[in-house]
């Protein structure tokens, strides 16, 4: 934003991807995964400055690896310098504006970014796991009938940055001790309408010089995009890919999922399999279960037919009910039945817990909420206010 310092997380996509090669050409170069956690216009402005090349390195240590926030506690910079980043640059260019946690574990936190718009992220703590569930665009244009993410459509795609800092954001909530292990991009938006801006930030997070992950602990869920899928598997990365399927017949999916008219269920399978061809990585299917709706005998049945002879996994997740939307969660007996049928027919399933219900961590809830009580109430800012879910208690009171 004009006036502000600029942001050293920030990267132009183009730069992360340079030597590359161009696009649908990709394979995988070294070049593409060698991104690391740098912090490219800073390089330039350190170079023209005359400062060593290996300060960028030492600011991007800083922060990746020991979570600092300002360039003041960056000890190991010269006096003059850190002034002189400190006037010039932002350590951070989105900022929490608020914080929620339930009881199980689960934190999820609006993050405001510069132009005021707000996306959600969320940690969730299980054993030893510690996953975040990022968003990658403010919105998304992709109109599932039950998703709250999508009724206003989608506003603009999330910068390689703002997806940077997500992770970031979710990871400073964990004790010095504690790491990520594990990354869903199952928050708000289509994930691969956004793909440069966010591999550009996934390469980057999980490279050794970021937080460290392996490529393996990621799952990028998307709503079936069949050239992005396609390009992708290009790319020779080592993430996981999740496809929401939500309905096993053209009819259905296209009632259920709106892009389906334009896309087709063929062409979606069509590039599963090929992801799974390419990549030898087995393709996760998303199926959110609505009762009544696609949670039926000849549902489970045609999911069977659908998938038969393919090697896939489906996660079922039962609804997390949107306030206004009048879809409900499947009855637990119908839930039930809906298992058995499937894996009579031969299909590996699993159902999703639900985490932070109290929290509203299903996409796009948290941010909704906050918007209409902002809007009913007048609030204004919401500051930095840290609410701890209690039963009852004040999360409840977000919906005004
Ligand atoms: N655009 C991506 C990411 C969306 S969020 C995609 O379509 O996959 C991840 C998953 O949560 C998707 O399968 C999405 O359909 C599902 N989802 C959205 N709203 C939900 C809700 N209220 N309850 C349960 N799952 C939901």
């Amino acid at each position: 934003m004009l006036g502000s310092p600029a942001s050293v997380l920030e990267l132009d996509s183009r730069t992360a991807w340079s030597g590359a090669g161009r696009e649908g050409a990709d394979h995988g170069t070294p070049a593409a995964r060698r991104a690391g956690a740098t912090l490219p216009g800073l390089t330039a402005w350190l170079a023209q400055r005359g400062e060593p090349a290996y300060r960028s390195d030492q600011v991007a240590r800083w922060i990746f690896q020991k979570r600092a926030r300002s360039f003041a506690v960056m000890t190991d910079l010269p006096a003059g310098l850190r002034l002189a980043l400190e006037s010039s640059w932002a350590v951070y260019q989105t900022r929490v504006i608020r914080r929620q946690t339930a009881t199980d574990g689960t934190d999820k936190l609006l993050l405001e970014c510069r132009d005021g718009r707000r996306i959600e992220t969320v940690l969730m703590r299980e054993e030893d796991r510690r996953t975040v569930c990022v968003s990658s665009q403010v919105g998304c244009g992709m109109g599932c009938v039950f998703c709250a993410s999508g009724l206003k459509g989608v506003e603009r795609n999330l910068t390689v940055g703002e997806i940077t800092e997500e992770l970031l954001h979710a990871r400073d909530l964990l004790p010095e001790h504690e790491r990520l292990t594990n990354i869903v991009v199952m928050g708000m938006g289509e994930s691969l309408a956004n793909l440069e801006n966010l591999i550009a930030a996934l390469d980057r997070v999980c490279s050794p010089s970021g937080l460290g992950l392996s490529q393996r602990a990621v799952t990028i869920s998307t709503v079936g995009l069949p050239e992005k899928i396609k390009r992708l598997a290009a790319l020779d990365r080592r993430y996981h890919l999740a496809v929401s399927l939500h309905a096993p017949t053209e009819e259905l999916r296209d009632q259920l999922v709106p892009i389906n008219h334009k896309v087709g269920l063929r062409a979606v399978m069509e590039a599963a399999d090929h992801y799974f061809a390419v990549t030898g990585r087995q393709v996760t299917f998303e199926y959110v279960l609505l009762g009544g709706i696609n949670d039926r005998d000849r549902d489970a049945r045609d999911l069977v037919a659908l998938l038969a002879g393919r090697k896939a996994h489906v996660n079922l997740i039962p609804y997390n009910p949107v306030a206004g939307l009048p879809y409900e969660r499947p009855a637990p007996r119908d839930l039930d039945r809906f298992v058995r049928r499937c894996r009579q027919g031969g299909l590996s399933v699993s159902v999703r817990k639900t985490k932070g219900k109290r929290i509203d961590a299903a996409c796009g809830q948290l941010r909704r909420r906050v918007a209409e009580a902002t809007v009913s109430t007048s609030a204004g800012n919401a500051g930095a206010a840290i609410e701890l879910a209690t039963p009852g208690g004040s999360i409840a009171r977000l919906g005004g």
